[in-house]
């Protein structure tokens, strides 16, 4: 199966933490990483007093089930010391899955399509760089969501060659 994921990280060098949590899907057993946007920088929704947010999104090919993913990447986050101090609050490493191939999921502990990508520009954008033609599992493309987020603030991080440190 094909899986999207969203990452974000707004503590310890959040653009560092990006692209070591992108090596380290490229190095997942089970799981390929076949493409990954830009990195963006953006203010951070809920509590404001916390630093701006780097996001990215990836495209993983992964071999075994949709519950095995989840919880390789909540294994991915704890790696990275992440700790869980407020809804919404600061992050070292955020995973979510957004899609997987044209699957709802709508578990107590995993919802695919992630209910809250169509109201993120966060995620919407940098989904556009990779996979432009994406869409949720009724066929509605995801770009049409773009209209409603566009006053949500977000910058490409230009000066960052990721695929040049990615190892
Ligand atoms: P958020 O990402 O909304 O800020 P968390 O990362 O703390 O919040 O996730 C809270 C819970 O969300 C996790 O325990 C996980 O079980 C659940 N969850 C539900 N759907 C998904 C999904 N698609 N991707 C990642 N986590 C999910
Ligand atoms: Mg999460």
């Amino acid at each position: 199966m094909q899986a999207f994921i969203g990452l974000g990280s707004n503590l310890d060098n959040p653009a560092q933490r990006l692209i070591s949590a992108l090596a380290a899907l490229q190095r997942l057993p089970g799981g390929r990483l076949l493409h990954h946007s830009r990195l963006f920088s953006s203010a951070p929704i809920g509590p404001q007093d916390q630093p701006d947010y780097v996001n990215a999104v990836a495209a993983l090919a992964w071999d075994s089930t949709p519950h095995a993913l989840l919880l390789t990447l909540q294994a991915l986050e704890l790696a990275a010391g992440r700790q869980r101090l407020r809804h919404w609050g600061e992050r070292t490493l955020d995973l979510d899955i957004l899609l997987i191939d044209q699957q709802r999921i709508d578990t107590p502990d995993l919802q695919v399509p992630h209910p809250q990508m169509i109201h993120r520009a966060f995620v919407l954008q940098p989904l556009m760089d990779i996979a432009p033609a994406a869409h949720l599992p009724d066929g509605t493309a995801l770009s049409s969501f773009l209209e409603q987020v566009k006053d949500q603030q977000l910058s490409p991080l230009e000066e960052l060659d990721c695929d040049a440190l990615i190892e």
